[in-house]
């Protein structure tokens, strides 16, 4: 996986002069047709409550954006790395990731690979990204560094989506403070909405700290049983509280997405015609549909 490691400012040290002067001309080119290029949205996908399917959502949502021929950039922001797995790219030891490029080690470019799903790339990561969150504490802009690491490569794509771990912790802080918004998937369970208050005043907190413009992409209810009547309850109580915020398409809870991430792929590789494929495409075109609005 990571020979397809982007290396374009590698290529430009190891070629003759003569080729040297050519690929200059064709690099300043493409950084003039680089600047002229919008810069991606990046979007947050947080939920400090464990299980809830952010990692499902991340992927599958980059993957069904990728399908529509969008440029995607999933960070797995999350030591767990379930994304990078859930993609297929396996980090072994000594392989640079996301920690590398938090701690300023390599710049972003060099830790991006491209997924086997045309126009999905990831930066991937491993455990080791624990202790980046515990070197962060004592690091000048701690809070910005993801943010600082992706703006050389923002307008390489279209969307830039940040799965969170399950913690309100300076990852997630650094998340929300480079993300243009935040996306919440809500398992459909009783205790649903707890933890909830926190995590909203933790956006809030960040909004008012670090990153002023910082929205609600919107609440996503997920593994949602049609035949469970708490289900129902739960899905009207949410929209009772949250109802304009909440994403009209619902993930039902489907086998198929729960096996996909053992096999490396997204659903839409894995069973194309599954109830989760035909779920995060809605999702993928109502996401779609709110940008232009
Ligand atoms: P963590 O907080 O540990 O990072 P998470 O919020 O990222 O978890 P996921 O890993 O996406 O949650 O999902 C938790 C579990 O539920 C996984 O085993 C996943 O395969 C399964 N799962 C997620 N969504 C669905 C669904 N719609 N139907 C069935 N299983 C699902
Ligand atoms: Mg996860």
């Amino acid at each position: 996986m990571f020979k397809n490691r982007i290396r374009f400012l590698d290529n430009f040290y190891c070629c003759n002069v003569k080729d040297g002067i050519k690929l200059q001309l064709d690099f300043a080119k493409s950084l003039q047709r680089i600047d002229m290029k919008k810069e991606a949205k990046i979007i947050a996908v947080a939920n400090q409550k464990g299980g809830v399917g952010k990692t499902t959502s991340a992927i599958n949502l980059s993957a069904a954006l990728a399908k529509k021929k969008k440029r995607v950039l999933l960070v797995d922001s999350d030591p767990q790395g379930n994304a990078s797995s859930g993609v297929g790219v396996a980090v072994k030891k000594n392989d640079n990731h996301l920690y590398q490029a938090y701690t300023g080690e390599i710049p972003a470019h060099n830790v991006i690979i491209h997924t086997e799903t045309p126009h999905l790339d990831i930066i991937p990561t491993s455990i080791d990204l624990v202790a980046a969150e515990i070197e962060l504490i004592s690091l000048p802009n701690r809070e910005r560094r993801l943010f600082s690491l992706l703006e050389p490569i923002k307008t390489h794509y279209d969307y830039i989506i940040i799965d969170c771990p399950p913690s309100l912790g300076l990852l997630t802080v650094n998340a929300l403070t480079a993300s243009h918004s935040v996306l919440i998937p809500m398992q459909c369970e009783y205790f649903a909405m707890e933890g909830l208050a926190q995590l909203v005043s933790t956006i809030r907190s960040v909004k008012k700290s670090f990153n002023h413009d910082l929205y609600m992409e919107g609440l996503l209810l997920t593994m949602f049983d049609k035949r469970n009547k708490l289900t129902h309850q739960v899905a009207e109580e949410v929209s009772r509280h949250f109802n304009k915020q909440m994403f009209k398409t619902v993930i039902p809870r489907n086998v198929r997405l729960s096996e996909c991430p053992s096999h490396g792929q997204s659903i839409f590789d894995y069973d194309s015609v599954s109830s989760g494929a035909k779920a995060y495409l809605d999702l993928a075109d109502e996401f779609l549909k709110n940008q232009r609005n």
